[in-house]
This record gives structure tokens, C-alpha cells and sequence, in this order.
């Protein structure tokens, strides 16, 4: 049996009628930019998160910059967030003139460790962007306190994390604003890039789309320099379509993430996702993230995989989960703060050991809606056949 980490085929066959029929509709319809499909999209996932206002743009990372500068964050700011997160994340602050400040990660999570930001607060500080990473969401009550007490902004990175909550209430609508991907392999994918923030503050919400369509509030009257960064009218049909189907696909997800989680409990050396996840967590489960720990499993074992990393375990694991036909994905090998893009930041080796030894022994299992149950038993079965060894 071959798995893939991700795979679109059961859905497209599911709903690609659907999608198929929206797509013709608008383009017959000769008008691509804007319409009805973007306006019912904005309306409907501003419902979904429960917020009053979500922009649609054209990615994850433009809806952090849109973020970024309708908060006024520039030149001479500081904004704290996590290194263990896709590189975009700091990218945008950097990007709008920013300087992004890294606090190491909670070992439990592998989310920012809350009680390390007040330490990281300066006078320049002024933000949070905290990343619900792989679809686990922060403790909002206690960051938006942080926020409060500090004066501090919150801008929440909710790429891996649409349909996430925390206490019921969904992530994205605690913040200032909420930041999506809709890159295909999120909890909502379209057909290729696209992105929406989400706010319940009118000024922001009008702000963000301004600076969307080249600061342009009125036709060819511009008060802003903003960005070429609307969501296309195909990309929004797609997402009308699919995003009716969020919730069944989250409990789709929950079920095999709390099944990995209950028949690989025995294996000593896996760190899986902690405990009290398992019971009505607000987790989406973009991810299902385990830890290969040090032991001695693989003494015997030559590697054969191309990735040789600081954790030989993890290599070893790989690369045998592969030789048996289960490709898994390592998110992320590399923390940002030990980028080569920036190594002006000041930061080294050392200088945020959790999150540096948690990038040497994470790697995700297969994880998607459809994955079906013989498929998700034989990666079980598989990984256990490893460490039998
Ligand atoms: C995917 C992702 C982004 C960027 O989203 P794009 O739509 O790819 O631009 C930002 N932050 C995190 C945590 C992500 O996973």
C-alpha cells in the first residue's frame, strides 16, 4: 500500500461536480475579479469564525502583511512570535519593516510559551502574533491578558488552524485579527493561493481592504500604497463550495488523530500530541505531529534517507516508514530563527533550545479528511512493525 501525507483525490471525486459547475458558472460569467462569489464567501466565513468582518485576499501571508499594516506595525516595531512555524509567519513582519522577536516554545505544545512574553516585551514591542500550529490552538484567555496588560496588539496566525477554537469560540476572532491560509493542503484549501483576515473592528476591516486593492478606497483615488492582493472569483466559488463541509471534515480529522493517538499510546520512544487533547479539544488536527525521542530502535539500521538530520532516530524512522510505502512529512526541520535569510537577526545556536530540539524530532503522520481506515491502520501497523525490530 502506498500513503501520502495529503491527498485530494477522494474529495475531488466527492465534490468536484459541485466545484466544477461554480467554476463554469463564473467563468461564463466573463467577470473574475470581485462578484458575488468573493461577497458570499466574506459573509459566510465571517459566520464561521464569528466575527463581524473577514477580508479575503490572496494568501496566508498576504493576510499577515494586510494585518501588519492596517495595526500601523512598520519600521522600528516589534513584534513577538514563535521560530517553530512556517517561515511566512516572520516573513510578513519582516516584510512590512518589522522586527520579529522569538520566544522559545511550551515542550507540550510546541506553542509559543506564554509565560516567556512579558520577558520579551521592550518599549518597541508593539504585538503578539501568536501561530496556532498544526490546528492546536494557544490559550487565548490568557494571551489576550498579556495583550491587555501590556497594551499589545494580537494578531493570530490561523493558517493551520481554520475551524480550530479555543472554549467554543473560534480562533480568529480573539485578536485584533485573525490571519487564514487557503492554501490546498489547509483545513480549507482552494485551487491554489488565497487568504482572508478576519476582524470585528469596522476601521481595520475597511483599512485591510484598501490596502488589498492598492490603497484605493475610491476608484483611482489611492491614500494608501497597498498591495495587487484580492482573492479571484474562481478561488472564491471553490471555497463557497467547500467551506459548507469544514465542520464534517474536522470531526473527520479529530476521529484519526484520536485513534493514532489511542493505538500508538504504547510505544515507548514516540512522543505523541499530549493527553488532554484527546477530549473535546478545539484542535483541528491540520497535523498530527509525533516526536521521535532517543532510544536505541534502530541500532541496526542503515539510512537510507536523504534528510540526515541532528536526530538519526527520526532519519532512521522515516526513511523505513517510506521503504514501506507511508511518506510523512517533517514540519519544520529548521526553526526560522536559524534561517540563513536571517542571520542578521542576532540569533545562534542555542538561543531557543526547545524549539531547536523539538525541529530535530518532530515529523507529521498522514492526516487528511479521507484518509480511510485500512489506509490509516496499515501506517499503524507499519510504525509498530518498526519498532518491533
Ligand atoms: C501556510 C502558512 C502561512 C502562509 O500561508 P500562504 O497561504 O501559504 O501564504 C502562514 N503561517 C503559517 C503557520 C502557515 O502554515
Amino acid at each position: 500500500m502506498q500513503i501520502p501525507p495529503f491527498s485530494l483525490d477522494e474529495q475531488i471525486s466527492e465534490i468536484g461536480d459541485q466545484i466544477e459547475e461554480a467554476l463554469i458558472k463564473v467563468f461564463r460569467s466573463g467577470k473574475y475579479i470581485g462578484g458575488e462569489e468573493v461577497a458570499s464567501f466574506e459573509e459566510a466565513f465571517a459566520l464561521a469564525i464569528q466575527t463581524s468582518y473577514s477580508v479575503s485576499c490572496n494568501s496566508g501571508t498576504d493576510a499577515l502583511i494586510l494585518a501588519l499594516r492596517s495595526l500601523n506595525i512598520g519600521e522600528d516595531d516589534e513584534v513577538i512570535t514563535s521560530s517553530f512555524s512556517f517561515f511566512a509567519t516572520a516573513e510578513a513582519i519582516t516584510s512590512v519593516g518589522a522586527r520579529p522577536v522569538f520566544v522559545d516554545i511550551d515542550p507540550e505544545n510546541y506553542l509559543m510559551d506564554l509565560g516567556l512574553i512579558e520577558k520579551a516585551i521592550t518599549p518597541r514591542t508593539k504585538a503578539i502574533l501568536p501561530v496556532h500550529l498544526f490546528g492546536h490552538p494557544i490559550d487565548m484567555d490568557k494571551l489576550m491578558a498579556i495583550a491587555q496588560e501590556n497594551n499589545l496588539k494580537v494578531i493570530e496566525d490561523c493558517a493551520q488552524a481554520t475551524g480550530s477554537n479555543w472554549r467554543g469560540k473560534p480562533l480568529g476572532s480573539y485578536g485584533n485579527v485573525g490571519c487564514f491560509s487557503f492554501f490546498p493542503t489547509k483545513n480549507l484549501g482552494a485551487a491554489g493561493d488565497a487568504g482572508a483576515v478576519t476582524t470585528n473592528d469596522f476601521d481595520l476591516a475597511k483599512t485591510i481592504k484598501e490596502l488589498s486593492i492598492h490603497g484605493m478606497p475610491k476608484r483611482y483615488l489611492h491614500t494608501n500604497i497597498g498591495y495587487n492582493s484580492r482573492l479571484d472569483s474562481l478561488q472564491a466559488a471553490i471555497l463557497n463550495v467547500k467551506l459548507t463541509r469544514l465542520n464534517k471534515w474536522i470531526e473527520q480529522r479529530k476521529e484519526i488523530a484520536i485513534n493514532y493517538i489511542n493505538k500508538l499510546s504504547m510505544i515507548e520512544g514516540i512522543k505523541l500530541p499530549s493527553n488532554t487533547l484527546i477530549n473535546n479539544s478545539g484542535h483541528s488536527w491540520n497535523q498530527f505531529v509525533i516526536r521521535i525521542m532517543d532510544n536505541s530502535f534502530v541500532q541496526n539500521i542503515k539510512i537510507t534517507s536523504e534528510d540526515i538530520s541532528d536526530n538519526q532516530n527520526r532519519d532512521i524512522f522515516k526513511s523505513e516508514l517510506q521503504r514501506r510505502g507511508v511518506s510523512t512529512i517533517i514540519y519544520y526541520p529548521i526553526p526560522i530563527h536559524l534561517q540563513p535569510a536571517y542571520k542578521d537577526l542576532g540569533y545562534k545556536e542555542g538561543s531557543l533550545p526547545i524549539t531547536e530540539k523539538i525541529c530535530n524530532e518532530v515529523i507529521s503522520l498522514p492526516i487528511f479528511p479521507e484518509l480511510k481506515a485500512i489506509q490509516q491502520s496499515y501506517v499503524i501497523d507499519k510504525i509498530k512493525e518498526i519498532y518491533e525490530k
